[in-house]
């Protein structure tokens, strides 16, 4: 049977983020009637549109989102993003996924995200900072430390962290502002730690899922060959975190393409030269590859940490690895998830693989609070129990709709994915949380 042809496509991060959460209903059990419109759309969305002047003295307008997507459980909490690509359509689903990551990991936030529209590579550091203060100034009081608390993501870093800090604490003098947002620098009230928590985070939820006995023929990170796409912040973190734990790094990508070793890259090696040059591609001893090849390549464990809908219904049926770790958000369409799903690769879920930062961001905001600074040792046993839980978590969901899985055949559905079992879990604590505050009037 030829499945590729069989199911339809569809790269939008927005809709499959809502086949993803249509697809877990189906095993969450009855909800109160209202609830499941509640639980998708965002509560509020924010569209500002500010201009800044460039350095050669023109004036250039941009255009940014924040979306709150549920504040039941606490503020709002989520990334900005600097992209060309970033649409309302895509920020809206980050945030979703953003309720669902924080519910998971049992952190007291709601799930927001925020994007401008810009291309980083093309802009100075000072327009950069023009961009980001005249952002904050728009969106006023949209977030607050009690309300939406926005943290790094893609094109976004400590320095941005940092001016968003110091605008909103310029617009609310006297009050200690530092917990508005988090992956701030140390000195301004940064945790130490949350530089690679979201790699740490994926590491200590991959040897959990190994440690299980669930991942095909493999026992173990020390000896497994991983492939990473896109070598980030995040990326970056994960190559160095998994070779430390002995894992042979085969292969790393970026925008601009990748490199390959059959013998493994040193990580140190690719950041070092991606700094200096851009990109990890022309790193000596290496063979060059597209970003394809990358995806396509004999390794044991996949790691897209990159951008979205990178696995989809044309590409799945060529993985290799037996493990796919989704430290990017929504790397995987639904179509390439049932094809993963019929040739056994196990997919560890966004939700759970890449909470580690949300989880560091808020002990950030906690020390931020309590004028308190932990050390690195008290961050990573936290962050390891919490991850530890969440994949607990999960793995009991799974083991209980697995149970459940003659009724839901019935509907035509093939078997619970980890997937559908974490984001089970996670609808369920927020479906108790929203009757428990009985939050309709
Ligand atoms: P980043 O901007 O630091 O790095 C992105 C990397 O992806 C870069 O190396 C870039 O070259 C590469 N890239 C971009 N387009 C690509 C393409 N088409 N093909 C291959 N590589 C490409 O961003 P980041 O913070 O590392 O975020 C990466 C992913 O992780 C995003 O999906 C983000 O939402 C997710 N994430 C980030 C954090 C965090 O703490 N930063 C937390 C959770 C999830």
């Amino acid at each position: 049977m030829n499945t590729r042809q069989s199911i339809p496509e569809n790269l939008d991060l927005y809709i499959v983020t809502q086949q993803q959460f249509e697809r877990a209903l189906n095993w969450v059990g009855d909800l109160k009637a209202g609830m499941v419109d509640y639980l998708i759309n965002p509560k509020r969305t924010t569209h500002v549109r500010f201009s800044i002047i460039m350095d050669d003295n023109s004036v250039r307008t941009f255009h940014g989102f924040r979306v709150l997507h549920n504040r039941a459980r606490g503020p709002g909490k989520g990334g900005i993003r600097y992209h060309p690509a970033v649409t309302e359509h895509e920020i809206t689903a980050l945030a979703a996924q953003m309720t669902w990551k924080t519910t998971l990991a049992n952190v007291p936030f709601g799930g927001a995200k925020g994007g401008v529209i810009c291309d980083t590579k093309n802009l100075s550091r000072a327009e950069l900072r023009r961009i980001t203060r005249r952002f904050v100034i728009e969106l006023g009081d949209v977030i607050g430390p009690h309300t939406d608390i926005p943290a790094p993501d893609m094109y976004t870093d400590q320095q941005t962290m940092a001016w968003i800090y110091d605008t909103f604490d310029v617009l609310h003098p006297g009050q200690n502002n530092r917990a508005v947002v988090t992956g701030k620098p140390l000195e301004l009230g940064g945790s130490v730690g949350r530089d690679e928590a979201t790699g740490r985070g994926c590491l200590y939820a991959t040897q959990q899922i190994i440690a299980r006995r669930i991942v095909p023929g493999l026992r173990s990170i020390a000896g497994a060959r991983v492939a990473v796409q896109g070598a980030g912040q995040v990326g970056g973190s994960i190559i160095r975190l998994f070779h430390d734990a002995g894992a042979r790094i085969v292969a790393v990508s970026d925008s601009a393409g990748g490199v390959a070793a059959h013998g493994g890259l040193n990580p140190e090696e690719v950041l070092a030269h991606k700094k200096e040059c851009g990109s990890v591609v022309g790193l000596p001893e290496t063979v060059t590859i597209t970003n394809d090849d990358l995806l396509a390549c004999d390794c044991d464990i996949l790691i897209p940490a990159a951008i979205e809908s990178q696995i989809h219904a044309d590409n799945a049926g060529s993985v290799k690895a037996r493990l796919i770790v989704e430290a990017a958000n929504g790397p995987l369409t639904s179509a390439a998830d049932a094809i993963l799903q019929t040739r056994n690769v196990l997919v560890l879920p966004d939700i759970v693989a890449n909470a580690g930062g949300v989880i560091v961001s808020y002990f950030e905001w906690v020390q931020n609070l309590e004028n308190q600074q932990w050390d690195l040792d008290k961050v990573e046993r936290r962050l390891e129990q919490r991850i530890v839980g969440s994949v607990g978590d999960m793995l009991d969901c799974w083991d209980l709709i697995k149970k459940n899985q003659k009724t839901v055949a019935r509907k035509g559905h093939s078997a619970p994915t980890l997937r559908d079992a974490a984001l089970v879990t996670a609808i369920k604590r927020l479906a108790k949380v929203i009757l428990q505050r009985d939050i309709w009037m």
